[in-house]
C-alpha cells in the first residue's frame, strides 16, 4: 500500500499542513490515487483478499447470464432474419461454455488473485468477443443490431465494470477495448462521425467515467476497510488475527524452507508507564515497531500480538540467523532512545524468545514454544535472548 513521502526540501509549515489537508480528505473517505491506479502497491495479502472479492461477484454474474441466454437465444429466432441465425447460436453456445469456464476458473481461484483476474477478464471479453461477431454477421441487414438490441453490449459492460473493484488500470484498457469495439460499430453501419454516432459514444464515455469513479470509490473504501481491520492503528504492524491470517498462507506455500517466531516482550513496561506515563509508554512502543519494520525483510511479517507483546516470522531463516536477527532487536532496541514531553530520553529493553516452526506445526504451537523461551529470558536477566 503506499506511503506518500514529503519533499525532501519542504519546511515544516508546509509539511503539517500537507498532513491536514491528508487528514481530512482521508476522512471523508478519499483515497490516494497511487492506491486505486493498480495494485503495485497493494500488498500480497489484500490481493488475496481482493481475489475473494472478484471471486465472488464473478460466480453470481456468470450464473446470471447463463440463466439469462437461453431466453435471448429464443429472442433472436424471432427477431433475427434467418441467414443471421446460426452465426448467433453458435455465438450464444461458445459465450455459455466460456461462462462455464469463467465460474470453473473462479470457484478455484482461491488464493490465486491472477486466476480470479482471469475469470473476470472473461466475463467482459465474452460478450465482447460475441457483440463484434454479431456485428459481422448483421451487417448485411442495416439496423437489424439496433432491432435486438445488440447496440447495447458496450454500454451494459461499461456499467458492468463498476460492480467490480477493479484497479482504475484494469477497467481503463477494459474501457478502451469497448470504446474502440463501438467505434468499429459504427463504421460497419456508417455512423461514423455522425451527430448520431458521437452521441453513442459521448454516451459510452460518460458511462466509462462514471464506472472509473465507482471503482476508485469502491477499492479505496474495501482498501481502508482492510487495513483497519488487519493492522493496529498505534505501532501500524499487522494484528494477531491478521498474523494468523498470512502466515496460514505462507505456511502453505512454505516448500522446504525454514520458518523462525521471535516472540518479544518490552521489559518492565508498567514502570515506564509509571514514571513517564500511559503516551510516552505509546511513543515507546511505536518506536520498537518502527525497529521491527526495519529489521523484517519483505517477506517476514511483524505484528503486535498483544499490549507490549511483539512477534516477528522470519519465513526463511535458519535458527542461527533467527537467533543473530533477535539479537540485533535486542541491542538496537537498548540504544534507542524516546523523548518525553519535556524533552527527557529515556531507554528500553526487550526480551525474547525464538523458537523454530517443525513440519505440521501451526502458529499457536510456535508461539507457545517461543513464549516459555521468552519467560525463560525474563527469568534469566531480561534484555537477553533465549532460543532453545
Ligand atoms: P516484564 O518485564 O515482566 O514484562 O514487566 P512488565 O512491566 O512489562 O509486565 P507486563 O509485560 O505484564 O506489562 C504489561 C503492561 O503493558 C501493562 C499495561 O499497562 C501496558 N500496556 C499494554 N498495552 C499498552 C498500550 O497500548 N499502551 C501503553 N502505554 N501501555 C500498555
Ligand atoms: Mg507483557
Ligand atoms: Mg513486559
Amino acid at each position: 500500500m503506499a506511503d506518500s513521502s514529503p519533499a525532501p526540501q519542504a519546511n515544516a509549515q508546509t509539511l503539517l499542513s500537507q498532513a491536514g489537508t491528508l487528514h481530512s480528505l482521508k476522512a471523508i473517505g478519499v483515497s490516494s490515487i497511487a492506491d486505486t491506479l493498480c495494485g503495485r502497491h497493494h500488498s500480497k495479502d489484500f490481493s488475496y483478499a481482493r481475489g475473494d472479492y472478484l471471486r465472488g461477484r464473478v460466480t453470481v454474474i456468470a450464473i446470471l447470464f447463463l440463466v439469462l441466454l437461453p431466453f435471448w437465444a429464443v429472442l433472436d429466432f424471432f427477431l433475427l432474419p434467418d441467414d443471421t441465425r446460426s452465426y448467433t447460436l453458435v455465438g450464444r453456445i461458445f459465450m455459455m461454455a466460456g461462462l462455464v469456464l469463467a465460474v470453473f476458473l473462479a470457484r478455484g481461484s482461491a488464493g490465486r488473485f491472477n486466476r480470479a483476474r482471469v475469470s473476470a477478464g472473461l466475463l467482459f471479453f465474452l460478450p465482447a468477443a460475441f457483440y463484434v461477431l454479431v456485428l459481422f454477421a448483421l451487417t448485411r441487414h442495416p439496423g437489424t443490431h439496433d432491432l435486438v438490441g445488440y447496440s447495447f453490449i458496450p454500454y451494459m459492460l461499461v456499467v458492468m465494470l463498476s460492480l467490480f473493484p477493479f484497479t482504475l488500470i484494469e477497467s481503463g484498457v477494459v474501457g478502451a477495448v469497448l470504446l474502440l469495439a463501438q467505434g468499429a460499430s459504427q463504421y460497419l453501419t456508417g455512423n461514423w462521425f455522425t451527430a448520431a454516432g458521437l452521441q453513442e459514444s459521448w454516451l459510452l464515455f460518460a458511462l466509462l467515467t462514471i464506472a472509473l469513479t465507482s471503482n476508485y470509490f469502491h477499492l479505496g473504501l474495501l482498501l481502508r476497510l482492510y487495513r483497519e481491520a488487519t493492522h493496529d492503528p498505534l505501532t501500524g504492524l499487522l494484528n494477531r488475527g491478521a498474523l494468523a491470517h498470512s502466515l496460514d498462507q505462507a505456511l502453505q506455500a512454505r516448500g522446504d524452507k525454514q520458518m523462525a517466531l521471535l516472540m518479544m516482550d518490552l521489559d518492565h513496561f508498567k514502570r515506564i508507564n509509571d514514571q513517564y506515563g500511559h503516551p510516552v509508554g505509546d511513543r515507546v512502543l511505536a518506536e520498537f515497531a518502527r525497529l521491527l519494520r526495519q529489521v523484517a525483510g519483505k517477506n517476514d511479517f511483524a505484528a503486535r500480538y498483544g499490549g507490549e507483546e511483539f512477534v516477528v516470522v522470519l519465513t526463511q531463516a535458519t535458527r542461527a540467523q533467527a537467533l543473530e536477527t533477535a539479537e540485533r532487536i535486542r541491542a538496537q532496541a537498548e540504544i534507542t532512545p524516546v523523548t518525553d514531553h519535556h524533552g527527557r530520553t529515556l531507554n528500553f529493553t526487550v526480551s525474547i524468545g525464538v523458537a523454530m516452526f517443525r513440519p505440521g506445526e501451526t502458529l499457536e504451537i510456535v508461539a507457545r514454544r517461543a513464549d516459555e523461551r521468552l519467560y525463560e529470558a525474563k527469568k534469566l536477566s531480561r534484555n537477553c535472548v533465549v532460543g532453545a
